[in-house]
Parts: structure tokens; C-alpha cells; sequence
């Protein structure tokens, strides 16, 4: 085998093919010319590892694997980590943190069914999708014993407890990535080493049963997951002051339903009698996607789980059948047609068994019913006139009327949850958060629903940056190594771009969705008017916008914008529900005014309409992330950054350019990057001196391991700007130990 040492990887002033492949490569020339192996790109995208044979010019032999040598040009190869980095458990170990080097390792420990594996501060976890023996009461024991200290969730939720105690700081556990990357299973599995930890009182086992119900109401089979939650989540679990669990609180965002296939499956016959329940079959609302079953998912059994669920959360029984009650209403709602009444095409609903059943669940007079669901009070000025509906218009108010039904009930159930984790435990002020959020998302096309997921996920990337940034400088300080400042990258100017007033996007946006005549067109040409000249800004043609988001730019096109902005509801329909003689109805009702922005209960409530009164969903979902970034701020954060192999749902299958993708999206390579831009590689003195101190022609071995690393460093002509010497461990800049491992290697 012929190595030839010396081997350079192209000059740093060429342009490199991909301004971010230049980021990644190393530019220490000291490092480039000592690499022996290196990663190359084929055709389709995919990295493979190659040995560097010889190097002539501009240009490189390398051979591959499977015995094939090929002729590349030298600057398109990205330099690969010695073996003996194979497998790090943490990704900052690794001499070389280019972005193929990141992603084989995870896939060799993936391979391997290590599934967690640390970035610096972060946890990275690759669903498995299969059960891995990782979980169960001996490894929460060899966690919270420390004898097992390979990454984990245990070990993420081990530190949460032990600085709670410590510090007596609020904690949180953060989990982001994107749909059916893990995020609900993480979270469970960080509950369940708290709870074994905290347990005692009891009240844990009741924390750990709020999963199977909030998963049977805000859980639904989507075409990325059969178990998608179709809400955010922060559940935060107090401790009393000998670190036992005393109670919880749970927050959450939008919503929706496994639950009526199970109730449609398992009702007893009692029950579907007064509900009127037929098959899941029957309802138009479920029938929409064409699917009834989940594969080893039995409905029914599922069923009998969430009201025993409900029953250890102190849900009464009476309650519950209130809830199944409007479960059963929103199915029939579902199945409420039209008929047409004029020549203008004005329709009613039809008086048929849907209608009649409603009215019957709800507790309201079926004509009332029949009213709202036909016509709209309108405001115009000082006077209300009465709007019939035509078709399209009644299908969305009785569509608009069963979400919120729906979004009320969830509401209120977790209000419940809430009242029953709650009772009669004093707070000590110590709580350990866990949020559940959907990560940054970018598709072919992205509308309303990315915009508010991506300017939420904008917000937690800053809170994940500045605790980095802050971390960072503490070791730095804390080893009396010279902190100049390392350049950092903040997103500040994206969110601004989202939340300057009056001329940002969440401002005009709401402009735009007040005025009667505005439409997704005006939308994105008074955004391009207003915001061109923001950097992270980019108007396109036609009613696409282009924002540079901190994992990338997304292309965003405003179809719906305005319609999904507007909250369609009408005051006509909670009105109605106010009118009923059920109390969940009721409620819903009460709940939906005090969403609104300015009191409606006067004049305004009695004359209905007004739609523009109430806060818009964008402003709405604004103040709840304020909420949310107020709590986390003052909790010290712990990240955990799930990563899905495929798009199958499939055990084994790692694919590269996926996780590539997620890898940037949610933060990790930001995190390498901002690592690297300082001392990455840390070692202790003493550790730095066993391992290289053999190399030394001089014999100092008795010396102290300062001396002794000192010494090294001297030897191997590193150079005095690729490494600081602290109190108690020496700080490289990336690249510096790869060169010393490969001498170690070849001694
Ligand atoms: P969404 O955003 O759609 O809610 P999610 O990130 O919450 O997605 P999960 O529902 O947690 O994703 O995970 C999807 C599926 O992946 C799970 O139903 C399970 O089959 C599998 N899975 C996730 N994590 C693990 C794990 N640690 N071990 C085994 N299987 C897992
Ligand atoms: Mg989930």
C-alpha cells in the first residue's frame, strides 16, 4: 500500500463547488497535507470513504472500497477522521467535523443500535423504528448509579434532576425534529426516568397515563406517522423539596383525533345507543382519508385504555360520557348536508338524523341549530345585517363549528388533566419541563402552517444559541484561556424580520387579513413592497416569498394565508353553544369569548359579527410563544434533537441525504460549526501526555503531563494558533489531534 503523506487538498483561495462545503473543510494546511483518507461525493449525492493514493497537480487517485480506484480533483475531497474515531460518542471528538463525517458516524453507531449520540450540549437520537434494548429498569438504574454513561435520554434526564437539586434552577428538556423523527416517544422516555426517579407519591403514575389520553385526542395517523401529534406540548413536572414528584402542568397547541375511531370501535352498546353511533364508517369526517385501522393498532382496546386513563386522571364517569357526547356530536356535525332554498343559491340544512342528533347532543333547539348553520350576522357599521349562506360558505361554518367544538373539548380536557395533577400539592418553585414541538419544516410548498412552525422554531434556535454561546464561554473562562471573541452567528435578524412593528411579517400579515377586500395576492405584494430591502427577505413572482431561515431559505407561497390567518368562527355558532342546555357546549362557549381580544359580551355579542374583533391565529399563536420562551427562559435547557433514517417507518434504513437535511435544519451542524470556530477538541493534560508521550524522542516521561504535553506539541510543530493551554485541559482548534492520532497510528 503506498501512502503519500503528503497530500494537499487544494488551495483555500479556490472556490470551492458549495459556499457551505467551504464552511465545513478544514482549512488548517498543516492538517490538509496529512490526510490519509477522505471522503468523496458520487453521483448521487451519497459520501463514500477513500484512501488518498497519490496526488499530482490538481488532481488525486483514490481508491474506494470495493477495490475501484478513481482519479478526483483534489479540492472536491473532504478530509476523513482516522478509525479511531470511528463510533465517538460525541460528535465534538472527532478531529474532522465536516458534514460527511457527522453523518457516518451517527450511521455507524446506528448500525449498531446506538441511537444517541452526543453533539457537544446536544443530544442526538435516530429513530430506531424497532424496539431497541435500550430502556427498562436496569438501565435507568445504571444511569442514576452512572455506571453506564453512553449518551441517552436517561442520562439527558439524569442531568436535569441532579442540576434541579444542585442549582435549584428550573430545568427543560427540549425536543424538536421533524414529524414521526421521535419527539412524542423521547419525550415518554425522559417522563418515565423521571417519574422512576421522583416516583413515591404516586402522582407520577397519574403524569405517565396523561400519554394515552392526549395522544387519543391530539394524536391522528398522518402520511409521515401512524402516530402524529397534531399538537405542541409542554408538560412540567414540579418536585417538592426532597426531589419527589408532586405534581404537573401541561400546555398545549392545536390539536386533533385517534379518538373517535376508538370510540366508533370500542362504545359499549349502551353507549352508542344514546350517542346514536354508527360505524366509523358512516362519518364523512373519517371517511376522508380512506383508512379506518392502523396496522397492530386495536381501536377498541385502545378505547377501554383511555377511560381507564381518564379514570385514574379523575375524570368523572359522568364527564366522560359529556366528552364522548361531543365527540359523537362532532361526527354528525360532519354528516349535516345541504339543500338549496332560493334562486340564489342560498341553502339549509337538511332536517335529517345528522341534524336531529346534533341538536340532541348538544342540547340545543334543532332549529337554532338550523339558523346558525344557514346565515351570518354581518356588521356593517353601526347596523348588523343578516348574510344567507350559499353552499361552499354553510360548509365552512359547519366545518369552522366542529373544529373549535373539537379544539374546545381537547381545551378543556386538559384543563381537567391539569386540575387533577394539581390538587392540593404545594409548589416548591423546582420543575423539570419537557416540550414536544414540531422542528422546522420545508417542503415543495410551504403555506400558513410552516410559517408559524418555522417562526416558532426561529425563536427556540435563538434560545439554543445563546445557551450555547453562554456555555461555551463558561468552559472557556473557567480554564483561563483567552476568550477573544469567536465569531457567532445570531438569527436576531430573521426574527425581526417576523416580529418588527409595524412592518414585519406577522403585522402585515394581520393588516391585510382586517381588510374585506385584502387577497393572498395583495398579501404578498404589499410584503414584497414593505420587506425587499430586509436581507432575509426575498420577494418571488406571483404569491411566493422567500424567508432565509437560520437551517436554510424556505419558499413560502401565501394561498390561504388570509383565510387561515382570519379566525373563522362566528360569533353566530358560539352563540348557539351558549344557548345549549349542556355544559360542555356552555363552556366551549365561555371559553371562546375570552379568546377574543376586546370584551364581546356586550352589544357587540348580541348583535354578532364583529369576526374582526378577534385575534387573528398568527397574533394568537405569537402570545403563546411568548408565553413559552417566558417559561423556558428561566429554566437551564437541555436539547434533544430527533432524526428520522427514512421515510418508511422502516428499521436499518439510514439515508444519507435525509439526515443530512435534518441535521442542518435542527441545529446540529450549527452547533459543530460554532464549536469550531473556537478550541473544539479538549483534552485533559494528563490524558493528552499518556497518549502521545511514547511519541517523544526526548525521555521525559517523569515529568508532570503539562511538561510532557508541552513538550509534544513542540515536537509536532503545532502551531501556537491551533491550541491553548488551559488550567486543566488543552483546547485545539479542529483537525489538530487528527494529525497526531494518525503518527500515533502509524508508530
Ligand atoms: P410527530 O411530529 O408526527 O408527532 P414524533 O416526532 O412525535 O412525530 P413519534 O410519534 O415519537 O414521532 O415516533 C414515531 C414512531 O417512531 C413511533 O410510533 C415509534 O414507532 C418509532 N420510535 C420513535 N422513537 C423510538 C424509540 N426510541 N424506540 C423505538 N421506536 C421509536
Ligand atoms: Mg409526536
Amino acid at each position: 500500500e503506498s501512502l503519500t503523506g503528503d497530500v494537499d487538498l487544494g488551495a483555500a483561495t479556490m472556490p470551492l463547488p458549495h459556499s457551505d462545503e467551504r464552511r465545513w473543510s478544514d482549512t488548517s494546511a498543516y492538517a490538509r497535507k496529512k490526510i490519509l483518507q477522505s471522503w468523496i461525493q458520487l453521483p448521487n449525492g451519497n459520501w463514500e470513504l477513500g484512501k488518498i493514493l497519490s496526488t499530482s497537480g490538481e488532481e488525486s487517485l483514490i481508491s474506494l472500497p470495493e477495490g475501484k480506484v478513481i482519479k478526483v480533483i483534489s479540492e472536491t475531497l473532504v478530509p476523513a477522521n482516522p478509525d479511531i474515531l470511528d463510533g465517538v460518542d460525541d460528535l465534538m471528538q472527532l478531529s474532522y467535523l465536516n458534514e460527511p463525517s457527522v453523518l457516518y458516524n451517527l450511521n455507524y453507531r446506528y448500525n449498531q443500535d446506538m441511537i444517541y449520540t452526543k453533539a457537544g450540549p446536544v443530544l442526538v437520537a435516530v429513530n430506531p423504528f424497532k424496539e431497541v434494548p435500550l430502556y427498562g429498569n436496569r438501565y435507568i438504574e445504571a444511569y442514576r448509579k452512572r455506571s453506564n454513561e453512553s449518551p441517552h435520554v436517561y442520562a439527558i434526564a439524569d442531568t436535569a434532576i441532579r442540576e434541579m437539586i444542585r442549582d435549584e434552577v428550573n430545568q427543560s428538556i427540549i425536543i424538536s425534529g421533524e414529524s414521526g423523527a421521535g419527539k412524542t416517544e423521547t419525550a415518554k422516555i425522559a417522563m418515565q426516568y423521571l417519574a422512576a426517579l421522583g416516583g413515591g407519591s404516586g402522582i407520577e403514575y397519574e403524569i405517565l397515563k396523561t400519554n394515552p389520553i392526549l395522544e387519543a385526542f391530539g394524536n391522528a395517523k398522518t402520511l409521515r406517522n401512524d402516530n402524529s401529534s397534531r399538537f405542541g406540548k409542554l408538560i412540567e413536572i414540579h418536585f417538592s423539596e426532597s426531589g419527589k414528584i408532586s405534581g404537573a402542568q401541561i400546555q398545549t397547541w392545536e390539536r386533533s383525533y385517534h379518538i373517535f375511531y376508538q370510540l366508533c370501535a370500542g362504545a359499549s352498546p349502551a353507549l352508542r345507543e344514546k350517542l346514536n353511533l354508527t360505524s366509523a364508517h358512516e362519518y364523512k369526517y373519517l371517511g376522508q382519508s380512506n383508512c379506518y385501522s392502523i396496522c397492530g393498532v386495536d381501536d377498541a382496546e385502545r378505547f377501554n385504555t383511555v377511560k381507564e386513563a381518564l379514570d385514574i386522571v379523575h375524570v368523572s364517569k359522568e364527564d366522560q360520557e359529556s366528552v364522548f357526547a361531543m365527540l359523537a356530536a362532532v361526527l354528525w356535525l360532519g354528516n349535516v348536508s345541504f339543500t338549496i332554498i332560493d334562486n340564489e343559491n342560498h341553502v339549509e340544512p337538511l332536517e335529517d338524523e345528522s341534524l336531529s342528533t346534533v341538536a340532541k347532543l348538544i342540547g340545543c333547539n334543532i332549529n337554532e341549530l338550523k339558523l346558525s348553520l344557514s346565515k351570518r350576522n354581518m356588521r356593517v357599521g353601526k347596523d348588523t345585517i343578516v348574510q344567507k349562506l350559499t353552499l361552499p360558505q354553510a360548509i365552512d361554518a359547519r366545518d369552522a363549528l366542529a373544529k373549535s367544538m373539537y379544539s374546545c373539548l381537547f381545551d378543556w380536557l386538559v384543563e381537567q388533566i391539569n386540575k387533577s395533577l394539581a390538587v392540593g400539592k404545594k409548589r416548591t418553585g423546582r420543575s423539570i419541563s419537557i416540550l414536544d414541538i414540531y422542528g422546522f419544516e420545508s417542503f415543495d410548498k410551504n403555506s400558513f402552517e410552516q410559517f408559524c412552525i418555522n417562526y416558532a422554531n426561529e425563536r427556540l434556535q435563538q434560545h439554543f444559541n445563546r445557551h450555547l454561546f453562554k456555555l461555551e464561554q463558561e468552559e472557556y473562562i473557567q480554564d483561563g484561556i483567552d476568550w477573544t471573541r469567536v465569531d457567532f452567528e445570531d438569527n436576531q435578524g430573521c426574527l425581526s424580520l417576523f416580529e418588527k412593528k409595524p412592518l414585519g411579517l406577522l403585522s402585515l400579515l394581520d393588516e391585510e387579513s382586517t381588510f374585506p377586500n385584502g387577497t393572498d395576492l395583495t398579501l404578498a405584494n404589499k410584503l414584497k413592497q414593505h420587506l425587499d430591502s430586509n436581507s432575509c427577505f426575498r420577494g418571488d413572482r406571483g404569491k411566493l416569498f422567500t424567508v432565509v431561515h437560520y437551517a436554510g431559505e424556505v419558499t413560502y407561497e401565501t394561498t390561504g394565508f388570509l383565510e387561515k390567518n382570519r379566525d373563522l368562527l362566528h360569533l353566530d355558532s358560539i352563540q348557539l353553544l351558549s344557548s345549549c342546555s349542556c355544559h360542555l357546549p356552555q363552556a366551549f362557549a365561555s371559553s371562546m369569548l375570552i379568546q377574543s381580544e376586546k370584551p364581546v359580551v356586550g352589544p357587540l355579542y348580541k348583535a354578532g359579527g364583529a369576526d374582526s374583533q378577534r385575534l387573528s391565529v398568527a397574533t394568537k399563536f405569537k402570545g403563546q410563544l411568548f408565553q413559552l420562551m417566558q417559561r423556558l427562559g428561566n429554566t437551564t435547557p437541555h436539547f434533544i434533537r430527533c432524526i428520522k433514517p427514512n421515510n418508511n417507518q422502516s428499521p436499518g434504513l439510514y439515508e444519507q441525504g435525509l439526515v443530512l437535511q435534518q441535521l442542518r435544519c435542527c441545529g446540529v451542524l450549527e452547533v459543530v460549526r460554532i464549536s469550531r470556530s473556537g478550541f473544539p477538541t479538549r483534552m485533559s493534560h494528563q490524558k493528552f501526555a499518556r497518549r502521545y508521550g511514547f511519541l517523544l524522542v526526548e525521555n521525559i516521561a517523569d515529568k508532570d503531563p503539562l511538561s510532557v504535553s508541552v513538550a509534544i506539541l513542540h515536537q509536532f510543530n503545532i502551531l501556537p494558533e491551533m491550541y491553548q493551554v488551559g488550567y486543566t485541559k488543552l483546547f485545539f482548534r479542529t483537525g489538530q489531534i487528527g494529525v497526531l492520532e494518525d503518527t500515533r497510528n502509524r508508530t
